[in-house]
Parts: C-alpha cells; structure tokens; sequence
C-alpha cells in the first residue's frame, strides 16, 4: 500500500472520502479532493468510499 491517487477526471468533488478519512489527511482544492502525503497513513479507507472510483492505489 502506497499514498492514493485521486484522478481528477473522475472526482466529483462529492467529499465523501474527506469524511471518511481517519487521519483527516484529504483535503478539497475546490471541487478536487487531495490527499496529504504527509498526514495519510496509508489505511485505504477512503478508496471504498469513493462512488465514481476515482481513488487508486
Ligand atoms: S488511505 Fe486512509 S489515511 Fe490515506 S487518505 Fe485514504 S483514508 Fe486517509
Ligand atoms: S469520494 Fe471520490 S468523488 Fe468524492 S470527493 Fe473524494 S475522490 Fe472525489
């Protein structure tokens, strides 16, 4: 497991994956979520919780 990747085309700025983050490592960019690098701790939580599948591995 590695830091997510969250592709921008797919996003659709919904926050579903800010909640669920237990580290509270996403943050929004306007409608684009981001993950911090330095705060996320690699749990994977928030690629479930993604509805458009915009969260990778
Ligand atoms: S992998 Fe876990 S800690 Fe990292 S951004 Fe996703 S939910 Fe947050
Ligand atoms: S859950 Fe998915 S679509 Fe919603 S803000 Fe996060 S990355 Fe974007």
């Amino acid at each position: 497991m590695t830091v997510p990747k969250i592709n921008a085309d797919e996003c659709t700025g919904c926050e579903a994956c800010v909640d669920a983050c237990p580290a509270e490592a996403i943050t929004m960019e306007g409608n684009l979520a981001v993950i911090n690098a330095d705060e996320c701790t690699e749990c994977a939580a928030c690629i479930d919780e993604c509805p458009t599948e915009a969260i990778s591995e």
